[in-house]
């Protein structure tokens, strides 16, 4: 089998696990924009030590090339865990980033993110330039 094989897709306003992004439909060349990349955006996901969003990945694929890119590897570590036990914790990250990034050519967006037991999830969006 592949990895990919693995990877589910849905539509998020529907399913919790699917990676939102948002960000300009169209950028300019070589200029800043910001990114938000997020999980539950319309359904809540879990954030509980047992249950949670452990990543996500995004990744730049310009238009006619053979490769993606990476361009962030966002990583949520606290999820309720405590000397006190599982989910008596003081802090949870939530499954939600910023950041800013830059393209010198359209392309496509690839979110991945990882439920710690629910496995891989994706979603795209195109960039125009
Ligand atoms: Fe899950």
């Amino acid at each position: 089998m592949k990895l990919g094989e693995t990877i589910q897709s849905a539509d998020w306003k529907k399913e919790k696990h699917v990676p939102v992004i948002e960000c300009p439909d169209a950028v300019a060349a070589n200029e800043p924009f910001m990114v938000q990349v997020s999980v539950g955006k319309e359904i809540p996901h879990p954030n509980t030590t047992e249950h949670h969003i452990r990543w996500i990945d995004v990744y730049f694929k310009p238009e006619g090339d053979k490769f993606i890119y990476q361009v962030a590897h966002v990583e949520f570590s606290a999820h309720g865990e405590s000397v006190k036990g599982a989910n008596e914790g003081p802090a949870y990250t939530n499954p939600s980033a910023t950041f800013s990034m830059k393209v010198m050519g359209a392309g496509t967006l690839v979110a991945l993110s990882l439920c710690n037991i629910h496995g891989l999830w994706e979603s795209s969006k195109e960039i125009t330039v």
